[in-house]
């Protein structure tokens, strides 16, 4: 790299602190992040500058430097949790916040942050209520359960569920069902450690009713079964159903304290295969195969906030409800205000119209054919190489693997993909699509709509984003 001596009429022409603390703009940053903040960012600006002219730079103007200032200022002040648009076409994308949620579940999270609220009190008796009180009645009308209870999440549910009610007997689980969910949460070791025995039974592959039947004894707790959330396995297989283990339990010995647990995972209440999705069990089809206790996520397929949602019998989950552990797990007020406007959604049997995840599920090839030719149009009227392909979309988040949707991408072809993907990264908000053959492909199955413009803008300045 060509460099030249420093000359120190440059060092001369880099502004002063006090000039730059006398812009307007200044005045007015310093007004909005504090006046310490923006003079430290003036400094190292500064010093940075004094550093390049070293190196041989000229110094910057002014302006330059209020423009330097300016997107330093932005930098250090944007939240670290921040808006992505996901055009990867995985809906419940678990790296980029799982389910987005709906405009009534939004607008209930709002108000129950901005104000006081009945959370733990009984407005009716004037005394103190339960928290758990709150989405209660509607986990019993939807799934048709006995009782409900929501912890902050299915991990944290099944391992509560295991400690209020398997602890130290034995649990009972199929050998091919001891997995591993992601983010280091096994199914073997959450059992181990929620102080429950593990006793597995059948193989791999294969696990019959008679299995279960002959680890039954006097020591077990339960009998659990886990699904197959994040992976198929085709072939030679066999397992037995819900009812089958509900069956065993009811013609044995022990009746009347074996439990019959189901960790659903995504847990839907509403049938996949109306999308062409295979049938994801439904939690009112566990609910009603007999099982006691059954556990499902909050933001899967159920589309609402983070939660785990844990139905079932009324004394297990009384029993639940009074475990220590529960305390240490609790749900809070902004979750409960968006599951229950969740929840209602489908109540009102609006699901699939007004929960993104649904909505994601539900649109249909023709309408994202439509979307993606719309926004090929304005980017090659904007001059980029694009065009609209065939492709597929997931479930993601651990539900229905190997399932797809079929969709219709945006495909861009430019020299260097991997550079211009981290580009859009670095833009505002941060674009992720998905890179395959040398094409970045969009998806427009998880854009919601009102992104729309966003991306376009951002794909059109893409070739100067930094
Ligand atoms: C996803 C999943 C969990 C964990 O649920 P979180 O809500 O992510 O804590 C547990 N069990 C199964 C089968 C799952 O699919």
């Amino acid at each position: 790299m060509h460099t030249t001596t420093p000359s120190p009429t440059e060092y001369r022409k880099l502004p002063g602190v006090d000039a730059l603390l006398r812009r307007p703009e200044v005045i007015r940053w310093s007004a909005e992040y504090g006046p310490e903040q923006v003079t430290a960012a003036i400094r190292a600006l500064l010093e940075a500058d004094r550093q390049a002219i070293g190196q041989g730079a000229a110094a910057p103007s002014e302006n330059a430097l209020i423009d330097q200032l300016a997107e330093h200022l932005q930098r250090e002040n944007r939240p670290s949790l921040r808006p992505v648009i996901n055009a990867t076409g995985v809906i419940i994308h678990t790296n980029l916040g799982r389910a987005p949620l709906s405009a009534a579940a939004h607008q209930a999270i709002q108000t129950a942050a901005t104000g006081y609220n009945n959370l733990e009190y009984d407005i009716d008796a004037g005394a103190r209520g339960s928290r758990y009180g709150h989405a209660r009645q509607l986990l019993r009308e939807l799934t048709g359960a006995e009782d409900g209870l929501v912890v902050n999440n299915n991990a944290g549910a099944v391992f509560l569920v295991l400690s209020a009610l398997c602890s130290p007997q034995e649990v009972v689980i199929s050998r091919g069902e001891l997995v591993e969910i992601g983010g280091g949460f096994r199914i073997p070791d959450v059992l181990r450690q929620s102080g429950a025995k593990l006793v597995e039974v059948g193989t791999t592959n294969r696990t019959h009713a008679r299995d279960f039947a002959e680890a039954l004894c006097g020591d077990t707790a339960a009998f659990m079964r886990v699904h197959a959330s994040n992976f198929q396995q085709i072939g030679f297989v066999t397992k037995p159903s819900l009812a089958e283990l509900v069956q065993i339990v009811r013609d044995s010995w022990w009746n009347d304290r074996v439990l019959v647990i189901d960790d659903l995972g995504s847990g839907t209440l509403l049938d996949t295969a109306p999308y062409g999705l295979s049938p994801e069990p439904t939690v009112q089809q566990s609910v009603a195969a007999g099982a006691d206790v059954v556990t499902f996520s909050g933001d899967k397929l159920l589309g609402g906030p983070q939660a785990g949602l844990i139905v079932g019998k009324a004394e297990s989950i009384e029993q639940i409800r009074r475990h220590p552990l529960t305390r240490a797990l609790r749900v809070d007020k902004l979750t409960l205000a968006g599951l229950e406007a969740t929840l209602q959604s489908y109540r009102r049997g609006k699901a699939v119209e007004e929960i993104p995840v649904w909505q994601m599920i539900a649109a249909t090839p023709e309408r994202l054919r439509g979307r993606a030719e719309r926004w090929r149009g304005v980017l090659a009227r904007a001059g980029l190489p694009v065009e609209v392909v065939p492709g597929q979309s997931t479930i993601g988040g651990g539900s229905l693997p190997g399932e797809t949707l079929p969709t219709h991408l945006l495909a861009l072809t430019v020299p260097r993909p991997d550079e211009y993907a981290a580009r859009l990264r670095q833009a505002n908000p941060p674009i992720v699509g998905r890179i395959q053959q040398e094409r970045l492909l969009f998806d427009p199955r998880t854009v919601l709509p009102e992104e729309d413009e966003r991306l376009l803008s951002t794909l059109c300045a893409g070739s100067e984003l930094r």
